[in-house]
């Protein structure tokens, strides 16, 4: 049955209520989306009618969607959203009024439209910035309609009620930030001061932990609780580590030893070939990829750690398994284990120089594993379990 649409007060104030239902969304789908984003928020299900009452009310948030120095990764998997479908989160769940990739207008009439909710919705529309702010140069390595990102970060994050960081680019920099950063690319925090403002990390971030975080604000009136890199704590209070699949082989001692083997094969645990997932905190385990099909342990690959700060530089060489992890164990939160890595974080960009000296030879892959006496190939290390604390 559809959702019973109520008398709007104008025109142009539309209820979510009113959009699903103008669109064809039936109550049952409705509900399957509430529970869908509850569970994501990792919310009790007593909190189901709280949000489809709260969404019912609510009128649809304006959205404008910034692209600098990125990939467009982070908008191509958001139009492969599944869970609701893109055009349920376009026309229905949020008005999206800007955005390069997939807006119809473009020049001035584009630029246009980015004005026009600057300047009328000053302080009610949310911000999604996908890419990092070049700062070096006076920022002229990132140019839009003649005006630099930071110049257009600056007035469009500064005048939104909130800003979300969308991708690992957005929020720490990303690859264009990785040394030796030519162009001295930062995250949307470091370019633009005292704003509103979540990260939602990921390479590219996970388009259902960007609903969440939009179905968040607008139930609750306010952001997620976030961990101190700024990530919402129901996405990234976790690790990788603790939710994966392949997490009762690691406990069994059954790894995989080199690509394609029986243990491969069979879906062994993959902490022996690089697998990052132990240090990095990200829901990928549940709420995956690609319609949810897989994601990439699942694929066979190890995990990068993307979703974590400077992960080009401090989580590489990525084929080789990390050294001793402080705090192991899955009673341990983002913030405990946070406190113990960033000093290995901040231990890497100091050895930043050395590294990439020695990357220059083919020993700087085992550098990080060597230095802990755990390079995978040295006979010594033929053990079928890594160390515990
Ligand atoms: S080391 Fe990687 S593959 Fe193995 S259980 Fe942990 S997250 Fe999964």
């Amino acid at each position: 049955m559809p959702i019973p649409v109520r008398k709007r007060d104008d025109d142009t104030s539309t209820t979510i209520a009113e959009a699903l239902s103008e669109h064809g969304v039936t109550r049952r789908q409705f509900l399957q989306f509430c529970t869908a984003m509850s569970a994501t928020l990792a919310l009790p299900g007593l909190f189901v009618p709280r949000i489809a009452s709260a969404l019912e009310q609510a009128k649809r948030p304006t959205l404008v969607w910034m692209e600098f120095q990125e990939c467009c990764g982070n908008i191509e998997a958001f139009l492969r959203a599944a869970n609701p479908t893109v055009s349920d989160i376009i026309l229905d769940i949020i008005s999206l009024d800007y955005n390069e990739t997939i807006m119809a207008a473009s020049g001035q009439q584009a630029h246009e439209a980015l004005a026009k909710v600057v300047k009328e919705q000053k302080g009610s529309y949310i911000a999604a910035v996908e890419g990092s702010i070049p700062l070096k140069q006076g920022g002229i390595h990132c140019c839009i309609g003649g005006r630099t990102a930071l110049e257009l970060a600056r007035e469009v994050c500064g005048n939104a009620l909130t800003t979300i960081a969308v991708g690992s680019c957005a929020a720490f920099g990303g690859v264009p930030a990785a040394s030796p950063n030519p162009t001295g690319a930062v995250g949307v925090k470091d370019a633009v001061s005292g704003i509103k403002l979540i990260n939602l990390p990921g390479c590219p971030a996970n388009t259902d932990n960007i609903t969440a975080t939009l179905v968040h604000y607008l139930v609750f009136n306010k952001l997620p609780e976030t961990d101190r890199f700024g990530r919402p704590l129901f996405a990234y209070g976790k690790r990788i580590h603790d939710n994966c699949e392949r997490r009762s082989h690691f406990d069994s001692g059954q790894y995989v030893e080199q690509w394609g083997d029986m243990a491969h094969r069979q879906g062994h645990c993959l902490y022996k070939m690089g697998c990052k997932g132990p240090e990095t905190f990200h829901n990928c385990p549940s709420q995956r990829y690609n319609q949810r099909v897989s994601w990439p342990v699942a694929a066979g690959h190890g995990c990068v750690g993307c979703s974590e700060p400077q992960f080009w530089d401090t989580m590489a060489p990525y084929y080789h398994r990390l050294p001793h992890v402080p705090g192991f164990g899955i009673e341990h939160t983002a913030d405990k284990i946070g406190a113990g890595l960033a000093i290995g974080t901040a231990a890497a960009f100091a050895a930043h120089g050395v590294i990439s000296a020695l990357r220059k030879d083919d020993k700087s892959e085992g550098t990080r594993g060597e230095k802990h006496g755990e390079d995978r190939d040295r006979p010594d290390n033929a053990d079928r379990r890594p160390p515990e604390d």
